[in-house]
């Protein structure tokens, strides 16, 4: 079985589309929230993400734009931009973002039982937790009740991996910033726990502009990273020709 994860999508239509014509063979998609929000195509990636598969867990703006989070606790930017896409989802699109499970979740059966794999947005604790540093994950290993967790949240690609003794080392996927398709190989290790971040498909943080995503091969005991390159110009004219804030554009060339 191989499991397409994608995650922090964030209504980045044009980063989705070269993400999915990128993609090797997959035999289900796995989504770790955070499918709307600062970019401008919410209902368009809403839709796609609907057709792609069952298997989510809900993203905090998922929950913001489904009006369950206060957005006194979203920075102004971030507040603009649910405000922005409330209004450009149908009530049905607004019920369903509503509805959207909080993780993790086994992507097997749904619940939370003892599993080889949890996803989740946030941490195995809080699925509204940054996991970015190793002390930060530390912190959340006793939640983890599978040894393999998928997480999103921080846009930024790699993760970290426990050994029995609980020693952590850090997953940086070997990736050379040129403007192509990239990928690199991390074979699962028995023995060893793992948090392990596919990256943002619509807003990466970590530096590197291009779309990130990865493909999780049980049989192989493989995950492998992706980066691709996307129209950057053309996601950048729909915020502003939706007037979102000029920040949620220059940001997108950065990678922060
Ligand atoms: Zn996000």
């Amino acid at each position: 079985m191989k499991a397409l994860l994608l995650s922090d999508i964030h209504a980045n239509i044009d980063a989705l589309q070269a993400v999915l014509a990128a993609a090797p063979a997959y035999d289900v998609v796995w989504n770790l929230g955070d499918i709307v929000g600062y970019n401008a195509a919410p209902a368009a990636v809403l839709e796609q993400c609907q057709s792609l598969g069952k298997v989510f867990v809900r993203g905090n703006h998922d929950r913001a734009c489904a009006g369950q989070v206060d957005l006194e606790t979203f920075n102004a930017v971030a507040a603009a931009a649910v405000r922005w896409t409330q209004k450009q989802l149908t009530a049905e699109m607004l019920e369903w973002l509503a509805r959207l499970p909080s993780g993790p979740r086994s992507p097997a059966n749904d619940t939370l039982a003892p599993a080889t794999v949890h996803c989740m947005h946030g941490s195995p604790c809080d699925e509204d937790e940054y996991m970015l540093s190793e002390e930060d994950a530390l912190t959340q290993l006793p939640c983890a009740r599978a040894p393999i967790n998928f997480f999103g949240h921080t846009h930024v690609q790699g993760g970290f991996a426990f050994d029995s003794a609980g020693d952590c080392a850090e997953i940086l996927p070997g990736m050379t910033g040129e403007p192509a398709v990239e990928q690199w190989e991390l074979p699962l290790r028995p023995g060893l726990r793992y948090f392990l971040n596919p990256g943002s498909v619509g807003q990466p943080r970590d530096g590197d502009w291009r779309a990130a995503f990865a493909i999780y091969d049980d049989a192989a005991a493989l995950l492998t990273f992706w980066r691709v390159p996307y129209d950057v110009r053309m996601a950048q004219i729909r915020i502003q020709r939706a007037g979102l804030p000029d920040r949620l554009a220059m940001r997108l060339r950065a990678g922060r």
